[in-house]
């Protein structure tokens, strides 16, 4: 017979607070709001939950075993949302694990400043290269009107896109492919829009990022020796898919707006303009296509 687990007197409560010591004790910058977001996980209930229940023992051996193990992978600086399996972009929830970049709010900025664009257009094409989880693609469907193709180079990514797109049940067409590839196979003058978040960090600044930011995807962070790679080809390559007067809009990394305007007004983009986010930072940039 099963061993049944062992009854422990141990309420939610003190799992919680017992979670929060520990991850307090490692220097986290919010260890109450990692807490709770793991101990939420792990117990099923919700913030309220924990006022009202708290006193409940109801925490078994098992299930906090699996607290442990999580609290242990977040002392190692798994990221949260991996621990977690989603996370909510835009009030969209997206389901992320190891292999896909974290939707991360500074995303919000180049997302928001898309739905002004196609605020005044009427059901737009747009594509959104390296898409990742799918963050910018499925805000846009949902928000914008628009009919949106992701496209996503990693397997993994690309799992975590399709997911994405069922769980939300989302219109999003989600591409497999090479960004400089897969161009060939879109029309020309076909595209109202051509949106990227791509890898901007410059290789050699990857191994002093975060330590959580070490657990992603090098693919997703990694913009060559400048951080502009991306920019660079993506601009020439893609320009002849948008029909006049589309744009393009990129996310950027910090002090890299007057590069990537260059390049843009290089290629026959005006009206570019940039997009601040809340560290006064110029997270993204949107320029028109002029000339065709
Ligand atoms: N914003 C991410 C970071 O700073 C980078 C994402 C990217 O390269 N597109 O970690």
């Amino acid at each position: 017979m099963a061993n049944k687990p062992e009854e422990i007197n141990i309420p939610f409560c003190e799992a919680y607070r017992k979670t929060k010591d520990i991850l307090t004790e490692a220097g986290f910058e919010t260890p109450a709001f990692e807490a709770l977001c793991l101990t939420e996980k792990v117990f099923g209930f919700n913030r309220l939950a924990l006022i009202t229940k708290g006193e409940e023992t109801v925490a078994s051996e098992e299930k906090l075993a699996v607290l442990a193990e999580l609290t242990e992978k977040r002392l190692n600086h798994e990221p949260l949302q991996y621990l977690l399996g989603k996370w909510s972009f835009m009030g969209i929830d997206l389901l992320v694990g190891e292999g896909v970049l974290v939707p991360r709010d500074d995303t919000e900025v180049v997302t928001s400043l898309c739905i002004d664009y196609l605020s005044c257009k009427e059901s737009p094409n747009v594509i959104d290269l390296c898409a990742g989880s799918g963050a910018i693609s499925l805000a846009l469907e949902k928000y914008a009107n628009c009919k949106v193709t992701a496209v996503e180079l990693s397997d993994k990514a690309f799992s975590y896109l399709t997911q994405n797109i069922k769980l939300n049940n989302s219109a999003v067409n989600a591409l497999n492919g090479d960004i400089f590839e897969c161009h060939k196979d879109i029309a020309d003058n076909s595209l109202d829009l051509i949106v990227s978040n791509p890898p901007y960090i410059k290789t050699a600044d990857i191994a002093s990022l975060q330590k959580e930011v070490q657990h992603e995807p090098a693919m997703a962070l990694d913009g060559g020796e400048s951080g502009l790679d991306f920019y660079r080809k993506i601009v020439p390559l893609w320009k002849s898919k948008l029909k006049a007067g589309g744009a393009l809009a990129f996310e950027l990394g910090e002090g890299q707006y007057d590069e990537v305007s260059r390049i843009l007004a290089d290629n026959g983009f005006g009206g570019i303009t940039e997009s601040i986010d809340f560290g006064g930072i110029q997270r993204a940039i949107i320029g028109t296509l002029l000339q065709k």
